[in-house]
């Protein structure tokens, strides 16, 4: 579901926004290879309308798939704004975009969301990184792979 507000239904009371916002829908270009937006953002929101323009308020939650800067580990960052707060203008330069009577609030939450990204994502504070022995245990493996290959079990035919 879009986030989308309705400025009519606003002259009369408060919107409540509350539920999902899709990835495709969400668009967001990480530009780092070790954060994925997967999940969907979920948001509870109020809007109310003032002079001039809109001010929003709520929590925005989102979880993040990234992958240990030090370790390499996969693990999910979860993104929490409990108590975000966001002036949306409907006057002057920065004026939003009205389209029969609806303003899009999608842009607004992915500027901010994206603002609060870890910059240099840890599975936690204290990772040292990949451990030596753990290093040497994914050579050895591999250098065996080669028991179990195709070509070991046809040899193993050749010899019954
Ligand atoms: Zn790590």
């Amino acid at each position: 579901m879009a986030l989308v507000v309705n400025l009519r239904h606003l002259e009369t009371h408060n919107a409540r926004l509350h539920g999902e916002l899709s990835v495709a829908e969400l668009n967001i270009e990480t530009r780092d290879e070790v954060i994925h937006v997967t999940h969907p953002l979920q948001h509870d929101l109020e809007v109310q309308k003032f002079e001039g323009g809109l001010l929003v308020q709520g929590r925005l939650h989102l979880v993040l798939d990234c992958e240990c800067v030090r370790c390499l580990k996969p693990f999910h960052y979860p993104l929490e704004l409990k108590e975000w707060a966001c002036h949306v203008p409907l006057e002057g330069e920065e004026q939003a975009p009205v389209v029969n009577d609806c303003v899009d609030l999608t842009p607004y939450v992915r500027e901010d969301i994206l603002l609060e990204f870890p910059r240099h994502p840890l599975c936690k504070p204290e990772c040292l990184g990949l451990p030596k022995t753990v290093l040497g245990k994914v050579k050895s493996t591999k250098s065996k792979a080669g028991v179990g290959s195709p070509a070991w079990a046809e040899l193993n035919k050749l010899k019954l």
